[in-house]
């Protein structure tokens, strides 16, 4: 049975996207069979993986709206054993459209059923949220991995993230854990950033991953050419560290599943 993983802060920008494409392509380079799902209606976990949007008929959407089986809606990406359920604008109406559904927050758990028996490993990238989808997403998943960026305010709004995770635990899903935080877009030159580290750790112990992402040029890039780090420039250090961060999951398995 794989492991079902999200991906998750409500604050944009901290890395969600970047992280959950290439720790996928990682653990997928790593020999195993990955799906990541797209729950963000901006796309870009898709993009990332080399599909255009634009040749895309079925997404997400479909099948938390409209039931369609997620199975019909995996495709290839441009890494070997890597799928992608994909999302597109299309996805920007679930939130308020799947209000007055029947069984709207376990949808996605659902739907991800069948599926879990096809991966070792199901990575969901959140939209910068939290609502309905990171909802689903939450109740899905067998863990939560969180990424904190390496800047002033770094822990400002990890409360709500982390008291939302507790009602999801008190009210859908008990099994859910903290796989893991995870420090992104680190400046090793400046101060802050080991600042920014030390007080994370001191907050989350030792749920802090070894992996350190740093601020890295070649993993900006990656996205504009549809690909993950490991395809676009598998000897960079962000390459490097995505590797070693999927080592620590498939490590982590075990302890945390
Ligand atoms: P989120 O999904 O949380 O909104 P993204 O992963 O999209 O965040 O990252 C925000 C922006 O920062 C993107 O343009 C992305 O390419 C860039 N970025 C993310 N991580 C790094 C990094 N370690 N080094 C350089 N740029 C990064
Ligand atoms: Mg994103």
């Amino acid at each position: 049975m794989g492991k079902i993983i999200s991906i998750s802060n409500q604050k944009g920008g901290v890395g969600k996207t970047t992280s959950s494409v290439n720790l996928s392509a990682g653990l997928a380079y790593l020999g195993n069979k990955v799906l990541l799902v797209d729950i963000d209606p901006q796309g870009n976990a898709t993009s990332g993986v080399g599909i255009n949007k634009a040749d895309v008929s079925n997404c997400i959407y479909n099948v938390l709206v409209e039931d369609l089986p997620a199975e019909d809606v995996c495709i290839p990406t441009n890494v070997n054993n890597l799928d992608i359920i994909p999302a597109t604008i299309q996805l920007s109406g679930a939130e308020i459209e799947l209000v007055p559904t029947i069984s709207r927050e376990i949808r996605l758990k659902k739907s991800l059923e069948n599926l879990k028996e096809l991966y070792d490993y199901i990575i969901i990238d959140c939209p910068p949220s939290l609502g309905l989808l990171t909802i689903n997403a939450l109740t899905s998943s067998d863990s939560v991995l969180i990424p904190v960026q390496c800047e002033y305010y770094a822990l400002e709004g990890l409360s709500q993230l982390l008291n939302t995770i507790r009602l999801v635990q008190k009210h859908l899903n008990k099994q859910l854990m903290i796989e893991g935080v995870l420090l992104t877009m680190l400046d090793a030159r400046t101060n802050l950033g080991l600042q920014v580290i030390e007080e994370v750790k001191k907050y989350f112990q030792d749920k802090v991953y070894k992996s350190i992402i740093p601020r890295n040029i070649r993993l900006g890039e990656a996205p504009s050419h549809g690909q993950s780090i490991i395809t676009y420039d598998p000897k960079s250090r962000g390459a490097e560290v995505y590797l070693e961060l999927a080592k620590e999951v498939m490590a982590n398995g075990e302890r945390v599943r």
